[in-house]
């Protein structure tokens, strides 16, 4: 009999896997169980499309029903009998399984505010497709919103709504803006920039209360301020939606406890994407949550039995018209405890809304952010993933531009870049596989993208995609075809 594998979540990992598992000969039922009633999206796209710069269309991710993989929207899971190998769903059903992968991602987190239970319906958190669509509905007709949180998915809805005509304010607790990422430094030029495309910022305050009706919204705050406006949109963080694994008796701290091979507690069942916990670490970002699912299943099929999840250096972006930035590694640490001394570089220009910052350690960088128009972002993000020694000047990555006699960091030459330099962070694709993609035939940065899956995530390298498709036809034959 065919081995029987359940996967319960068709979001980015569930949805990755099947196609992982369907592209992969043998001899397998693949039942994929979701509890959104939608074909799986790309959830990182839903800021563009909150944003209007993107139709609903083209979010959503290839279908991988048929052949073998039976998809079932709408269906959530409510218990898993492990003594039975059966997980049962709330529409009374029953589906057996041989092997099971909990991909249940993460919630949003609704703050435990008065005013809030039940959720208003001017007040919406922002995670899913339906959240999106809520608040699109809600901000037709209306001149202002407020955004509670400034984390990154808090500025990049509160961007999307001010490119909308919104007057958005956002409110955070903390005393600057996404204080994961940056420093305060860049904490205040990221408001300044903000501020010049319609947000402004309430900051170090935090909110005590919410009152709404079907005319608008009013937001307390602890320092005596009421603010109001005709929308809500609350992004105070998201929790690993860790239910399931933990009413089945699952490993569970602050995510499901999953080994290299995503492995948990229970050898016949396993976790990937943001719901697990790997290496004390949750990752809430989609690179790991494929990566993770490429591995599981490289193991579930024997393609590779020994392959193993290794993570690997994040960056992030943010993905909002107007604002360049990229944030990554140590940026925020302060000085380190032992080992070789950090070289810290800063430069801040906030009349241009430019900043940068970078730590250097064993003249490899372990942290920097870029925020503003700087051209060597490309190199930076290089230089970070592949931990190389970065060059002798510093001058020309934090500025961005050639700096007397210093030439400017070779940011956008695709014949510069090495092979192994990582293009798609997303998809774990490097200019290497994108040549070699290109001599067996792909010309285009469609093919190329079909053929690596390269530009299907956040969307953020599709320029550096175009470069290297016009260096490939503009080279020199001998060079595009060696
Ligand atoms: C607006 C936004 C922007 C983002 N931008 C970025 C970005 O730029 N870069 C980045 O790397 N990441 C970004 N992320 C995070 C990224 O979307 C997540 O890391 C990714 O979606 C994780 O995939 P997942 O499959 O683990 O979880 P999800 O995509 O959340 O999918 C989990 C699915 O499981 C379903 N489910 C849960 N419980 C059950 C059950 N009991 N039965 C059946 N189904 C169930 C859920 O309904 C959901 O559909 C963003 C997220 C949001 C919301």
């Amino acid at each position: 009999m065919s081995e029987r594998v359940v996967i319960v979540g068709y979001g980015m990992a569930g949805s990755r896997l099947a196609a992982e598992l369907h592209a992969r000969d043998g001899d397998r039922k693949v039942t994929v169980l979701g509890a959104e009633p939608h074909r799986a999206y790309n959830r990182i796209m839903l800021s563009t499309l909150l944003a209007g710069k993107i139709a609903e269309p083209d979010v959503e991710l290839a279908e991988v029903a048929g052949q073998g993989v039976d998809v079932r929207t709408g269906v959530a899971v409510t218990a898993i009998d492990r003594a039975n190998r059966v997980v049962r769903t709330d529409d009374g059903d029953g589906h057996r399984y041989d092997h099971l992968v909990l991909a249940t991602g993460s919630r949003a987190l609704v703050p435990p505010l008065p005013g809030l239970d039940p959720l208003p319906e001017r007040v919406v958190p922002f995670r899913t497709l339906d959240d999106c669509r809520r608040i699109l509905a809600a901000a037709q007709g209306a001149r202002s919103a407020l955004v509670l949180g400034g984390g990154l998915l808090g500025l990049e809805a509160a961007r999307g709504l001010a490119a909308r005509g919104l007057a958005v304010t956002v409110v955070h607790a903390t005393g600057w803006l996404m204080e994961r990422q940056l420093d305060p430094a860049a904490g205040a030029v990221l408001a300044g920039t903000l501020e010049g495309l319609g947000v402004r910022t309430v900051l170090a305050v935090p909110a005590t209360g919410v009152a709404a009706d079907g005319s608008g919204v009013r937001l307390d705050l602890a320092d005596g301020r009421s603010l109001t406006a005709d929308l809500l949109v609350l992004s105070c963080g998201v929790r690993p939606d860790t239910t399931l694994a933990a009413a089945a008796g699952l490993a569970v701290e602050r995510g499901v406890v999953v080994d290299d091979r995503m492995r948990t507690s229970d050898r016949r069942i396993s976790a990937i994407g943001d719901c697990v916990q790997h290496d004390g670490t949750l990752t809430g970002l989609v690179a790991p949550a494929w990566a993770q699912a490429r591995v599981l299943a490289q193991v579930l099929t024997g393609d590779d039995p020994l392959a193993r999840y290794r993570p690997r250096p994040v960056v992030t972006r943010l993905k909002a018209a107007g604002i360049d930035l990229a944030a990554m590694g140590d940026a925020v640490d302060g000085p380190a405890p032992d080992g070789p001394p950090v070289e810290e570089l800063t430069f801040a220009d906030p009349a241009r809304g430019t900043y940068a910052r970078l730590r250097i350690r064993d003249e490899r960088l372990t942290g920097a952010i870029l925020l503003g128009d700087n051209p060597a972002v490309g190199t930076v993000v290089q230089l970070f993933d592949r931990g190389a020694p970065v060059p002798a000047d510093r001058r020309s990555l934090l500025l961005g531009r050639a700096f007397g006699t210093v030439p400017a960091a070779p940011a956008a030459s695709p014949a510069l870049m090495p092979d192994a330099a990582t293009v798609c962070q997303c998809n774990d694709v490097s200019k290497g596989a994108l040549v070699a993609c290109w001599r067996s035939g792909a010309r285009t940065v469609e093919a190329l993208s079909g053929a690596t899956r390269a530009g299907t995530g956040c969307g953020g390298c599709r320029d550096a995609l175009a470069g290297i498709v016009d260096w490939l036809a503009g080279a020199e034959p001998a060079e595009a075809t060696r």
